[in-house]
């Protein structure tokens, strides 16, 4: 996408001239990738897929790219001269190793132009000071993208990154921020740091907690008690991020806060089933994101292993765009416990509520059965909760019957700095 396209407007317009603009930028996008990219080059060949005749429903007329595809074939994907690369990331792979996406100089310009848009609607600017706590080393883009979203709308950037929260204490005391973009749990541990050293989040003169990484509602669009606790902490409303490495797009929560918004000349989102089928909007499925504009690593049809789902309504803040729910879990997490779905997110949740317990991690197996064995391990912070109390909230709000244990928290600390993933894992998969 040229930046000089830059539209603010798009969203305010009714869904069916929001349709003609996407169909204008998907094809536009097609028509790149078409004579750009060996892989989508030899993939529509091999297929007899003529991209030019495809629009927003026949866009199903291309094969899935998953990230087992991103893997294999990563080299395929450069659809620039390696002069052209200005920036090169890491996306977690499926053989151990990660990927690395490359990106130009065009394709940061639209991160830039992505995150103005959402830093817009969240009504950030010129005369706010956002504390950025993810880290934009690392061969990270996460940290780079609300950078530049920043910059973008002329409010100040605070870097401090990965910081201590003894250090994010200072920074604050001295810089004052008015947002701070982070992961919630990383939010709360700086919140409750606060007011350890007496001094109350919601006098330190945030507005606005932009949150990152972690779902913050429920499917039925409510807070988690998670990001309720969240916003008493600092007296500020949480803001939902979502975003993925592989597709540089992100879908943010404007004012409303009832789900992100997909900015139409940036992304094409889809929601399919198991078998790959579009489900109607508001069903949940896996999130497929076809980013519009890539130069450097452009995808089509990209599975993000996400599950959420989509709202076409018109949202309250005046904008048609549709919005993707909450992240409700990863497709390949997904529990089958007597019958009954669910993901680990859910589990964490109702653990989330229980102000006794400290930590967990959640352990899945397969039994004789070929069933899924779940077990909660917990640890608590005091002995106001049991076992059975635990187990009978689990019951009662998951429709389903968990195996739970208590551990030390040495126990759960060793579980969850386990491996070398950047993420807390509270989720160990032995099946
Ligand atoms: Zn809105």
């Amino acid at each position: 996408m040229s930046i000089s396209t830059r539209v603010d407007h798009i969203e305010f317009l009714g869904s069916t001239e929001i349709h003609r603009i996407q169909k204008k930028h998907l094809q536009r996008h097609l028509s790149y990738v078409a004579h750009h990219s060996p892989f989508y080059r030899d993939l529509f060949r091999e297929r007899g897929i003529d991209p030019t005749a495809l629009c927003l429903d026949s866009l199903t007329a291309i094969p899935f790219t998953d990230k087992q595809l991103l893997t294999t074939h990563c080299s395929d994907f450069l659809a620039v001269s390696p002069t052209e690369i200005v920036d090169i990331v890491f996306s977690s792979g499926t053989t151990g190793m990660p990927v690395a996406l490359q990106f130009t100089e065009q394709d940061l310009q639209r991160l830039a132009y992505n995150e103005e848009v959402s830093f817009r609607s969240m009504e950030i600017n010129s005369h706010d000071r956002v504390l950025l706590t993810c880290t934009l080393d690392r061969c990270f883009i996460a940290g780079l993208a609300y950078f530049f979203g920043t910059r973008s709308v002329g409010a100040a950037a605070i870097r401090n990154g990965l910081g201590s929260v003894a250090s994010h204490r200072d920074v604050m005391l001295r810089l004052k921020p008015t947002a701070i973009v982070g992961v919630p749990s990383f939010l709360k541990k700086i919140g409750c740091f606060l007011l350890s050293e007496g001094i109350d989040p919601t006098e330190s003169g945030v507005t606005k907690l932009i949150c990152i990484g972690e779902p913050t509602r429920d499917l039925n669009m409510a807070l988690l008690s998670g990001s309720d606790q969240l916003e008493r902490l600092w007296g500020a409303p949480v803001f939902s991020t979502y975003a993925s490495s592989e597709t540089i797009t992100s879908f943010c929560e404007c004012t409303a806060r009832q789900g992100g918004h997909l900015h139409p000349e940036l992304a094409v989102i889809e929601i399919i089933d198991d078998a790959g089928n579009r489900v109607p909007t508001g069903a949940i499925g896996e999130v497929v994101v076809t980013p519009l504009g890539i130069q450097g690593m452009p995808l089509v049809r990209f599975k993000t292993g996400d599950i959420s789902f989509l709202n076409d309504a018109p949202c309250r803040c005046g904008r048609n765009s549709p919005r993707l729910g909450p992240i409700l879990g990863r497709k390949d997490h997904r529990l089958k416990v007597r019958g009954t779905t669910l993901y680990p997110t859910a589990i964490y949740t109702v653990l989330d509520s229980i102000p006794a317990i400290a930590d967990y991690y959640v352990t899945v197996s397969t039994t004789d059965m070929q069933a899924d064995a779940v077990t909660v391990s917990v640890a608590l912070q005091d002995d106001s909760c049991t076992v059975q109390m635990i187990k009978e909230s689990l019951q009662n709000q998951l429709r389903v019957g968990l195996e739970v244990e208590i551990v030390s928290n040495g126990v759960i600390t060793a579980m969850l700095s386990a491996g070398n993933s950047r993420k807390i894992n509270r989720f160990i998969d032995k099946r």
